[in-house]
C-alpha cells in the first residue's frame, strides 16, 4: 500500500488532539506517530501512547546521533520530536500516519514528504476561546498558560501555509470535516 501522512497542526489547545483520535477511532488504517518529549507526563498520560516521556540528556543524544526526522524546542527548555524509527514502525505495519505536532513541525515534515502528506492546520475561533479552553483544561500553570497564549498567536499567523484548516467551533462538525478531508486525500 502507498501509505501517507496527516499532520494535525495548530496551538495547543486547538482540538487537533481530540480530532486526530477520533479519526484514528474511526479509521483502522491510521496510526498515530508518538513524539519523543521532554516535559513531565500529565496525570492522565501513559508514556509509549501519548508520548515517550524521554530525559533532556536522552533528547540530546538522540539528537547527535540523527535520529529524528524533525524536532524542536516548542517551549523554552522542553524539547519534542518524532524519530524516524517511529515511522518506520508505523510503515512496516502498513498503516498511515497521523501526526499531532506544532505548526513549525509540521511544516517542516510537509517540506520533505510533499504530496505524500497532508497538512492541516486545526484553529480555534479566537484567541480567547483557546484560553478559556486551556484554563477548562487545568493541565497548566499560569507560567506555561501564557507562554501557550503566546505561541498560539505566532502559529495562528502560519495557517495560510496549510494546505487545509479547521476552524474548530464545534467538535463534532470538526470532527466530520476532518473525516471528509482525510477520505479525500486518501482516495486521490
Ligand atoms: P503538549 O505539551 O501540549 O502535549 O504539546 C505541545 C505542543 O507540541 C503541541 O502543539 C504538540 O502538537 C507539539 N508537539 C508534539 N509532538 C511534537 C513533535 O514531535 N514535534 C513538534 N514540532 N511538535 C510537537
Amino acid at each position: 500500500m502507498d501509505t501517507k501522512i496527516i499532520l494535525f497542526c495548530g496551538p495547543s489547545g486547538s482540538g487537533k488532539t481530540t480530532i486526530s483520535q477520533y479519526l484514528l477511532r474511526n479509521n483502522s488504517n491510521l496510526c498515530f506517530s508518538v513524539s519523543v518529549t521532554t516535559r513531565a507526563k500529565r496525570d492522565n498520560e501513559v508514556d509509549g501512547k501519548d508520548y515517550y516521556f524521554i530525559t533532556q540528556e536522552e533528547f540530546k543524544k538522540k539528537l547527535a546521533n540523527d535520529e529524528f526526522i524533525e524536532s524542536e524546542e516548542v517551549y523554552a527548555g522542553i524539547f519534542y520530536g518524532t524519530l524516524k524509527a517511529e515511522v518506520e514502525r508505523i510503515w512496516a505495519m502498513d498503516k498511515h500516519t497521523i501526526f499531532d505536532v506544532d505548526v513549525m513541525g509540521g511544516l517542516n515534515i510537509k517540506k520533505q514528504f510533499g504530496d505524500k502528506a497532508l497538512s492541516v492546520c486545526v484553529m480555534p475561533p479566537s484567541i480567547e476561546i483557546l484560553k478559556e479552553r486551556l484554563i477548562a483544561r487545568k493541565s497548566e500553570t499560569a507560567d506555561s498558560l501564557e507562554k501557550r497564549i503566546n505561541k498560539a498567536m505566532t502559529e495562528m499567523s502560519y495557517s495560510k501555509q496549510f494546505e487545509r484548516i479547521i476552524i474548530n467551533d464545534h467538535l463534532e462538525d470538526s470532527c466530520r470535516l476532518a473525516q471528509t478531508m482525510l477520505d479525500e486525500f486518501l482516495e486521490a
